[in-house]
């Protein structure tokens, strides 16, 4: 039976996992220019963590998580026995709720004390429809910013957002922010209520889904990708129309702040985002490039009540999180180049069975090659002594900082320089008997094809020196 990846998720291939590393390698290096410290929280936490932050009327807890059960909590369920709540567990689906019950239980925003400013990345879990770009297991960056209301920390935050996308080859040009404010506690249930009243006067035109959100959560209608709904919602009254005089000051500030900084964005009064904690600044960025329908490469905003959801002091906080998948979907299809994994620098090969086959010297033996093993005892023996000199050289070489492979299998000297060639190594360490008798190795440049005797002592300094040069 063969068996593959769970429908939705994907191996991640050496090419991928490269780009994987840069987008990460591109976050901690914009994230460290503001301050950011990366927080790693776990892959599953309780259930309630999620339903508590996100909220039971969203997509994400209410149709989209993945449960873990351990053997005994399995067992319970079957039987119908009620599970305690650390036994009710769940996948995460994305990384803010982790992050703050991490900050409530660490304390790590004390009252008083300067903001916190973490980063995370990993895998998250949610059951979707799959299609391209979007997944069951994919992987976000994250940050989250702990402790500062002010519009200007809004504001910085879509700067480096933009920036991070920036620094991961998608040009500015390809990406368009857009903005909103879901306003607070004060203005934003009146607001709740009127797209309520809405979407009962015009629930004939609605689909069932989002008639059904009129009563759990009226605010996602506006999400509805059903055309119908799309074009009612599309007169429904305007979240920017209804703001608190507090929060129109707020979004007025964040707005400013950005024009001040040069980036261009646009305002859109139906953007609300799938998750229940927003409050005031919310923001999404879209590509037109490569991801049909999943078009949006990342989002956040503010959510100002959620350290209390989770027992914590009032504090504000804000963040956003983005799409790995995605991102890498669009430079691919802009042919942004990028970076290829470092390449093994060294090979060393072993002139191993050259007793039996009377070539005992390296020099000029790479055209012709060494053929089968030794069958006499002597040359055995030699054979196990000149392979562990090949091995503790590469080690050596290893510690010295330089990328080195050579082979295990006992391949003739002619193959192991094809694989040297294939590697795309510079410098090729060849030992024979000979050289293995005098304390000498054969350094071969792979480019000149040049070949000079070294001492084994010395390898590593000159070869780190050649490699320095060039
Ligand atoms: P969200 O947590 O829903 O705000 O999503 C933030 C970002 O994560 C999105 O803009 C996407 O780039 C990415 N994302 C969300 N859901 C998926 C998914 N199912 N598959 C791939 N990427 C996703």
């Amino acid at each position: 039976m063969a068996f593959h990846a769970a429908s939705g998720t994907a191996d991640l291939l050496p090419e991928r996992a490269h780009d994987f590393h840069l987008i990460e390698r591109a976050a901690q290096q914009v994230f460290g220019l503001y301050g950011y410290q990366q927080i790693a929280t776990p892959a599953f936490e309780q259930t309630d963590v999620f339903v508590r932050g996100i909220g039971q009327a969203t997509d994400v807890v209410g149709k989209e998580m993945y449960y873990v059960f351990s053997q005994d909590a399995a067992t319970k369920l079957v039987e119908k026995t009620a599970l305690k709540a650390d036994q009710r567990l769940a996948l995460r689906p994305e990384g803010t709720a982790g992050v703050v019950r991490a900050a409530v239980q660490h304390n790590l925003v004390p009252p008083g004390a300067a903001p916190a400013r973490l980063w995370y990345a990993g895998p998250m879990f949610r059951h979707e429809r799959q299609q391209k770009g979007r997944y069951r297991q994919f992987h976000q960056i994250g940050v989250e910013f702990l402790g500062a209301a002010e519009a200007s920390a809004d504001a910085e935050v879509v700067l480096m957002l933009m920036r991070f996308f920036v620094a991961c080859g998608i040009p500015a040009e390809a990406m368009r922010l857009y903005l909103n404010s879901m306003g607070d506690d004060d203005c934003r249930p009146a607001y709740r209520a009127q797209v309520r009243n809405y979407i009962l006067a015009h629930s004939g035109t609605l689909c069932p889904e989002c008639q059904r959100r009129a009563d759990t959560n009226p605010l996602r209608a506006f999400d509805c990708k059903n055309p119908d709904c799309a074009a009612v919602m599309a007169d429904a009254p305007r979240i920017t129309d209804a703001l608190c005089p507090s929060c129109a000051e707020h979004y007025a500030q964040v707005k400013a702040l950005l024009v001040t900084e040069g980036l261009a964005f646009e305002e859109n009064p139906r953007l609300v985002r799938g998750l229940d904690y927003y409050t005031r600044t919310v923001f999404e960025v879209q590509v037109d490039a490569g991801l049909g329908a999943q078009n949006a490469i990342g989002g956040g905003g503010r959510y100002d009540k959620l350290m209390e959801e989770f027992g914590g002091k009032p504090t504000p906080g804000l963040g956003f999180a983005v799409g790995l998948e995605r991102i890498v979907l669009v430079l691919d299809e802009l042919r942004v180049a990028r970076g290829v994994p470092p390449a093994t620098e060294v090979f060393v090969a072993g002139v191993v069975g050259a007793a039996a086959s009377g070539t005992a010297s390296v020099a000029g033996a790479a055209g012709a090659g060494a053929t089968a093993a030794s069958s006499t005892a002597a040359a055995s023996a030699q054979d196990t002594k000149l392979r562990a000199t090949v091995f503790s050289t590469a080690e050596a070489l290893r510690v010295a900082g330089i990328r080195t492979q050579l082979d295990h299998q006992g391949r003739s000297l002619k193959s192991q320089l094809k694989l040297a060639d294939k590697l795309g190594v510079c410098h090729c360490v060849i030992i024979g008997p000979e050289e293995l008798a005098v304390g000498e190795v054969v350094l071969r440049n792979m480019q000149s094809h040049a070949e000079r005797r070294v001492p084994l002592q010395k390898l590593p300094e000159i070869l780190v020196e050649e490699l320095r040069s060039g």
